[in-house]
């Protein structure tokens, strides 16, 4: 009997970011010291959300990433999910990170330091682009440097980009996207690159990023509202579960890292869909981005 076709290896050079969450009374104003009255830091930073939910999903997921020599721990954190680390490196670098307040309100302010995650270079790009055997896949975010370098090599090298321009810059709108096969948006997201206002009909958002990225499959969650998605002349919704939201930071990160992994095993859209939509649902009911992220049991006891 032949043997049995590994699943595709998935790339993500992503961000790695510490995420310092302090609870305060108000946030602070110009001049004030202020003291928090309780603190807690956990690892963060689109790229290790999205390459945690893919391992917790059961998905194949090699994360390209730097943090600083102190934060190994943050490192460990994705090894134990099942990530391969073998290409996170400690560097000389602060690690990015965020210094959040979070008032009595909910409300919230945030600094973020982009720190090892800007320091990329040429080198390790040219590595990921001769590691990626045929039919990988490298995903990407836009809280690194190199996306303009590491998608015009995947372009010349025919490997295939699924790409979530989060947070949108207008850099965004400059990258060669020729390489992207499949796009993961926000309304935020999908307005700045379709150059359309954020409370666009959807219709219009996909019809816009559709002419703008023909070859691209194109998912825009639009969250408690949904998803869709969009290739060619086909164009889906899925309906989001209602449920009681408490925390709805990382939902796309689930989404996407549940996507891929389901994509992976060579699911269709729609079970594609169904997948992270319920890995998307069990996050927003919990505290916390990573911390939330659902295992595959779980999503798999959801759906019966
Ligand atoms: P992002 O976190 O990138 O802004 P969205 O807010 O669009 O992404 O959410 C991504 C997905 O998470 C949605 O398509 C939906 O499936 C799910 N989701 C988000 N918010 C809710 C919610 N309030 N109730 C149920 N599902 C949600």
């Amino acid at each position: 009997m032949a043997a049995a076709t590994p699943m595709p290896m998935l790339h993500n050079l992503g961000s790695i970011n510490l995420d310092h969450v302090y609870r305060v009374p108000h946030l602070v104003t110009p001049g004030e010291t202020l003291a928090s009255h309780a603190y807690a830091v956990g690892l963060g930073g689109k790229g290790a959300n999205q390459s945690l939910a893919l391992a917790r999903a059961g998905g194949r997921v090699c994360h390209w990433g730097r943090l600083g020599r102190r934060d190994a721990w943050a490192r460990d954190t994705l090894a134990d999910a099942g990530v391969d680390v073998s290409h996170v490196s400690l560097v000389d670098a602060p690690s990015g990170h965020a210094i959040i307040q979070v008032d009595d309100a909910g409300e919230n302010a945030i600094i973020l330091y982009p720190g090892a995650n800007h320091g990329f270079d040429g080198a390790t790009l040219e590595a990921l682009v001769d590691t990626a055997a045929p039919g990988d896949w490298l995903l990407l975010q836009n809280e690194c440097n190199g996306l303009a370098a590491l998608l015009a090599l995947a372009a010349e090298r025919r490997i295939r980009v699924a790409f979530n321009p989060a947070p949108m810059t207008d850099a965004v709108g400059e990258l060669p996207l020729s390489a992207c096969r499949l796009l993961f948006v926000n309304r935020t997201e999908a307005a700045g690159l379709a150059g359309l206002p954020v409370d666009s009909p959807s219709d219009a958002l996909l019809d816009a990023l559709a002419t703008r990225l023909p070859d691209c499959e194109l998912v825009l969650t639009l969250g408690a509202e949904g998803a869709w998605y969009q290739a060619g002349g086909e164009r889906r919704h899925q309906p989001a579960l209602k449920v009681s939201a408490m925390d709805t930071t990382g939902a796309g990160d689930t989404f996407i890292g549940y996507y891929l992994a389901a994509l992976q095993r060579g699911a269709t859209v729609p079970d594609c869909l169904a997948q992270a939509t319920v890995a998307a649902a069990l996050a927003v009911q919990r505290p916390g981005a990573a911390a939330g992220i659902p295992t595959a049991d779980e999503v798999a006891d959801f759906l019966g």
